[in-house]
């Protein structure tokens, strides 16, 4: 066992392979540290198992896909591109492909490659890697001297690099720990909150419509207090017993800062392809067809079984009016309501069930060129540790690399002069 190294790592994740392997390969005697038997647990999950690993995009959409902390991360993702990190991981033998959106994959199709690239680079570079949960920073006369374990175990080294991640989706390892190794260094930590999250509706027709899953829907957000449309997309969302999820509601989340109970507005368009004049005529064709029945039982060709109880109830018709007895304003009604289903949101689900974490060890105390503490020498943090989070769309893992890179380079600067 290696006791004494140049640099020890903080977690075995995204950000911390790609900083241990990159020290290693420098020449620093490395140490990865890890509290799961496995690395890069929470890779292997990314991108539904597939990793959207980064975005094939300029700097300026970058910056733009960081909604807090966007400017920081202008040295690091200036040296470390998203076009750099695709051709890290094709120089290590896995062919990408780029997607809608600029979002970029594996050929594929498997989060595991990459998580097994980056097990191979840490290797080839000689790092050690050790399994513990790292659970106090060790002090020498006042200087930062190393880490050491829950279970007793301590190392010691000239740097430490935290890459522990964020509080979310905790069973992959990451509870949050290096935040409390922040505070022992005296950083702050700002407030803590859920991104890319499931929302909580305060009205309860989501529940009623939970398990439908719907594809080709349109979502558009409205911040009530500021009066303005704050997310609109295209795409797939779910309804749940407690709301609404799916991936451009977890996209949508993002953009409702900061949450407040009541503050959003969700409505969706469950026919966004027509306009109200088109899907008039189609409801008017289906009427037709099925003029002899009532209303309840007379959507099932336009809408999916689940929906249309909520829609008649919303646009307040009711649903054993028989057809041949419906006005022209009560159509309308139904129109409107299936065009603009409105949701007021309550707030987001627990931080646990979120993407990634926002908030963390505030940017003040870390220098943006070299990602080391301002305030102790020797420690640097990568990754979702840090006061940063990003939108969907590669950005995050991007956010990762981009620091490690800025924080292995800083260490090998100043070890290895
Ligand atoms: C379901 C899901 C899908 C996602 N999909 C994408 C995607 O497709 N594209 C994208 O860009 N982003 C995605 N993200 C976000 C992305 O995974 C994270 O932002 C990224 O993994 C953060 O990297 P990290 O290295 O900072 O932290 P993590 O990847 O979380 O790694 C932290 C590591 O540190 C270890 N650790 C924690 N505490 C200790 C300790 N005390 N001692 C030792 N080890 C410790 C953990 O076990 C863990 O292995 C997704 C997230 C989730 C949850």
């Amino acid at each position: 066992m290696v006791n004494r190294v140049d640099v020890i790592v903080v977690g075995g994740g995204a950000s911390g392979l790609m900083t241990a392997g990159l020290c290693a390969q420098q020449g620093l005697s490395t140490l990865l540290m890890e509290r799961n038997e496995r690395l890069g647990k929470k890779l292997l999950i990314t991108g539904k198992g597939r990793c959207n690993v980064t975005n094939n995009c300029e700097m300026e959409r970058l910056i733009e896909s960081v909604p807090s902390g966007g400017r920081f991360l202008f040295s690091a993702f200036s040296r470390f591109s998203p076009q750099d990190v695709m051709a890290f991981f094709e120089e290590l033998g896995v062919p990408l492909k780029t997607e809608r959106g600029a979002r970029v994959f594996p050929q594929s199709d498997k989060a595991g490659d990459i998580v097994s690239a980056l097990e191979r680079f840490v290797k080839q570079g000689g790092c050690c890697v050790e399994t513990g949960r790292v659970h106090n920073l060790v002090w020498e006369d006042g200087t930062l001297g190393g880490v050491q374990t829950e279970d007793g175990r301590t190392w010691s080294c000239r740097a430490v690099v935290v890459c522990t991640g964020g509080k979310s989706y905790p069973r992959t390892g990451s509870t949050g720990d290096g935040y409390a190794l922040a505070k022992q260094a005296g950083h702050t930590v700002t407030a803590l909150s859920p991104s890319l999250v499931p929302l909580v509706t305060k009205d309860d027709w989501c529940a009623g419509a939970q398990g439908l899953s719907l594809k080709n829907v349109a979502l558009a957000v409205t911040d009530t207090v500021q009066k303005k449309q704050v997310y609109s997309d295209f795409g797939e969302m779910l309804f749940t017993h407690y709301g609404m999820s799916g991936p451009m509601v977890l996209s949508a989340s993002a953009h409702m800062r900061p949450m407040s109970a009541g503050r959003y507005e969700v409505a969706v368009d469950l026919k966004p392809a027509l306009s109200m004049e088109q899907l008039d005529a189609r409801v008017q064709r289906d009427f037709l067809k099925y003029q002899n029945r009532d209303l309840n039982n007379s959507l099932g060709d336009l809408l999916p079984r689940s929906i249309i109880p909520v829609i008649i109830e919303k646009s307040c018709v009711p649903g054993h009016r028989k057809i041949n007895q419906i006005t022209r304003e009560e159509r309308r009604s139904l129109c409107c309501t299936i065009k603009h289903l409105t949701a007021t949101v309550q707030g987001f689900r627990p931080i646990e069930e979120a993407i990634v974490t926002s908030g963390g060890v505030s940017l003040k105390e870390v220098s943006p060129k070299t990602m080391e503490s301002k305030l102790v020498k020797g420690l640097y943090f990568a990754g979702e540790v840090l006061d940063l989070d990003a939108y969907t769309g590669g950005f995050n893992l991007q956010i990762a690399f981009s620091t490690a890179y800025a924080a292995a380079q800083a260490i090998r600067e100043v070890l290895l002069p």
